[in-house]
């Protein structure tokens, strides 16, 4: 058997394991074969390589091993239950141990003026430590074990498996038996060079210590080297499938910066651009002369102005003869867009024309044959632009804004809209993704950052306030009224029911119109179940500030821009995640009036949740923000993680292992710079690794 091939036996090779066992770890733990135990690291380990003194124990948390001799036991009666009572002592204090049962066995075992050593949890009653059932051992005898022994390994098992005897010891058997078995036979799975430049432990040697630790010391070293390969060949296969994507890929040139674009920079443009707008420009500009198909991220807080990004990249396809589509994920953005692009533009020769669901018969007939005929520059539109029967004559830069509400399938699809090569891409969003994740999980997308809002605007004020603050809420929402603003009021989703939630929302808009009656308030009312048409009906009196306050669930999350609405309340705001409450903070603050967000919560706040708020209340960096969400609640949580493979990593972390994450990229770098496609000898084991992870070329998540 090759050395491959036993990593694949099946677990009934094992002694004591037959068919029954082996099913039942299958279906328990997903474990099948040799090699998928060998990865079932331990969760924790068990440290009986030193001692306590008894006056030294503190804490009832703890698993603890002291030395000592037995002074004297009794039996003790509580209703029918009759326990033995021995009480210990090492010189520094008095613990007691205490059994239920086999009682003669113990007390045949532990006898007077004989020092043992005792393992397990301890209790405190009465100022007293007790060990209820600890593992004994005589010290003598204990003396003689293996270090191994005494640092022991804690596996994951289930309650199923420990009903069929398969606890965490024997787990600890079974890996014993395969590292014996294995022992000179486990392929390495980095090339020499990797090992020696990152002094790391060679498999097998990181395998064993993982598993049975000869100190604390290799302990580490072992963690650090299962780590880091997790780490560097998920870093990678990233670089590995952007290059092969990017060999692939032609992609128009934009050789000239023309007309369009200088006269815009230098007659409309009515503010200076901020450094991190140029800067991001530029990145662009450059992936557009580069000869390969761009595929880029855009990514900026609310109120960064991408949307002046995009337009001016759109200028420079135009410029270069080629027809550019704004997408956005609704009506509503999609029109704000075409507003705000036209008015950029006046003055310029450039054709911009909006298209939706809503516009039918002659108009959109209109629309179509002018886009095929290349008479529009700019299409805005929403997800209508991607219709077969939407046509271009020469597509050359698409842009789609508020990437997490498009569907990958769909996006896909403006790659078809150019017959001779697909189209620039640019996908901006809002939502941050923390500096860790996008390190490890968009490994292989070109990502731009503004990182910085426009100056002078005034940070928007968050307070917290209580269910109980209800009338302090109502008196602050008048004098808003009074002075001329509208305010937001968001119910979260909470069921997945969705009748219940529209019914929470429904109680609380009545609460507001019984607060705010007709004729003298106008409330416009938003949720998920109403029909796209009186959606749109009821945001458009909002923005259009015909009402006075808008109720809704977090339909309104995305971009809308009212510049006049400069109150953000969250009701049952503990149950939102923070990148969703920035989100909704930032649909305010877009004029010059103060802004505000309140976040509501019950009255009684979990600790999590409370900290939560405060975090909101600090800070107003959606960056920070989602560093924060990524600690709080793990890369499961943060939307577009799924297919990154963080999400299948077995041993790191990416949270706690940033500093690891930092140095395998940096060597992935290294090795990918040197042999992009993995073909040299010494990459021989690394092309195959990163093949076995991505067997096919799929579509780049964002395209
Ligand atoms: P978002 O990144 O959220 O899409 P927008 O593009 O909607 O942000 O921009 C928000 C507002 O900031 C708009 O009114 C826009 O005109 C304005 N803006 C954009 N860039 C600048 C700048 N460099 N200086 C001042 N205001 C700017
Ligand atoms: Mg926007």
């Amino acid at each position: 058997m090759d050395n491959n091939n036993i990593l694949q036996r099946d677990l009934t090779f094992l002694k004591g394991v037959g068919e029954k066992r082996a099913n039942i770890i299958k279906r328990e733990l997903n474990i099948a074969s040799w090699g998928d135990l060998l990865y079932h690291f331990p969760y924790r380990y068990v440290d009986k390589s030193q001692y306590f003194k008894i006056n030294q124990i503190v804490s009832e948390d703890l698993y603890v091993q002291i030395r000592g001799v037995i002074m004297g036991k009794s039996y003790k009666q509580s209703g029918k239950t009759q326990r033995l009572v021995y009480t210990f002592q090492d010189g520094t204090g008095i613990a007691e141990l205490v059994f239920f049962k086999g009682l003669s066995w113990i007390e045949k075992k532990l006898l007077p003026n004989k020092e043992y050593v005792i393992f397990g949890k301890p209790t405190k009653f009465k100022n007293t430590f007790s060990f209820v059932h600890p593992e004994i051992e005589e010290a003598l005898i204990y003396a003689n074990q293996s270090i191994e022994e005494k640092f022991s390994p804690m596996y994951n098992t289930s309650e199923r498996m420990k009903k069929a005897f398969i606890n965490s010891k024997t787990v600890s058997k079974y890996i014993k038996e395969i590292l014996i078995e294995t022992e000179g036979r486990l392929e390495e799975t980095l090339p020499d060079y990797v090992l020696k430049l990152n002094n790391l432990y060679p498999l097998q040697t990181a395998l064993r210590e993982i598993h049975f630790p000869s100190s604390a010391n290799s302990l580490a070293k072992a963690k650090y080297r299962l780590k880091f390969e997790e780490l560097f060949l998920l870093q990678l296969g990233h670089l590995f499938e952007k290059g092969r994507r990017i060999s692939k890929s032609k992609g128009f040139v934009f050789s000239n910066v023309g007309e369009k674009f200088n006269s815009f920079y230098s007659e409309n443009l009515p503010f200076p651009l901020t450094n991190a707008q140029k800067r991001v420009i530029k990145e662009i500009r450059k992936d557009m002369r580069s000869g390969h198909q761009m595929n880029r991220l855009l990514q900026g807080d609310v109120g960064s102005g991408k949307t002046l990004v995009a337009l001016m990249c759109m200028l420079i396809a135009i410029d270069n003869g080629f027809q550019t589509a704004l997408l956005a994920p609704t009506e509503i953005l999609a029109t704000q867009h075409y507003h705000s692009l036209t008015k950029f533009l006046a003055g310029l020769n450039v054709n911009v024309a909006l298209l939706q669901g809503s516009i039918k018969g002659k108009a959109r007939k209109n629309i179509l044959s002018n886009l095929e005929e290349g008479a529009i520059d700019i299409i805005v539109g929403t997800h209508a632009v991607l219709e077969d029967t939407v046509v271009f004559s020469n597509l050359g830069l698409a842009v789609i804004d508020e990437q997490h509400r498009f569907w990958v399938k769909q996006r896909s699809k403006m790659w078809q809209k150019n017959n001779v090569l697909p189209p620039h891409i640019l996908v901006m969003t809002a939502t941050p993704i923390p500096r860790t994740l996008a390190m490890t999980a968009y490994g292989d997308l070109d990502y731009s950052v503004i990182d910085e809002l426009p100056p002078g605007r005034k940070p928007i004020r968050t307070v917290h306030l209580y269910d109980r603050d209800i009338l302090k809420m109502f008196a602050f929402m008048h004098r808003q009224i009074k002075e001329g603003r509208q305010i937001y009021i968001v119910y979260p989703l909470i069921n997945e029911n969705e009748t219940m939630d529209v019914k929470d929302l429904m109680d609380g808009y009545e609460s507001i119109v019984r607060e705010f009656p007709l004729p003298e308030y106008q409330i416009s009312i938003v949720h998920g179940q109403m029909k796209e048409a009186d959606k749109d009906y009821e945001m458009q009196r909002f923005a259009k500030g015909q009402t006075n306050i808008m109720v809704a669930t977090t339909v309104i999350e995305v971009g809308v821009d009212v510049s006049n609405a400069t109150v953000m309340i969250i009701e049952n705001s503990e149950r939102f995640g923070l990148s969703q409450l920035h989100q909704l903070r930032g649909r305010v603050g877009r004029g010059g009036n103060q802004s505000y967000c309140i976040l509501r919560t019950k009255d009684n706040l979990s600790k999590e949740a409370a900290h939560k708020i405060d975090v909101m209340c600090q800070s107003n960096d959606g960056f920070v923000l989602a560093e924060e969400d990524l600690k709080m609640r793990g890369p499961g949580n943060i939307s577009g993680t799924e297919q990154s493979g963080i999400l299948d990593l077995k041993i790191a972390d990416i949270i706690k292992d940033e500093p690891i994450v930092r140095r395998a990229r940096d060597f992935a770098a290294l090795v990918f710079d040197k042999d992009n496609s993995l073909t040299h000898p010494d990459n021989i084991l690394l092309r195959n690794a990163v093949l076995k992870q991505r067997p096919l070329t799929d579509f780049s998540k964002i395209s």
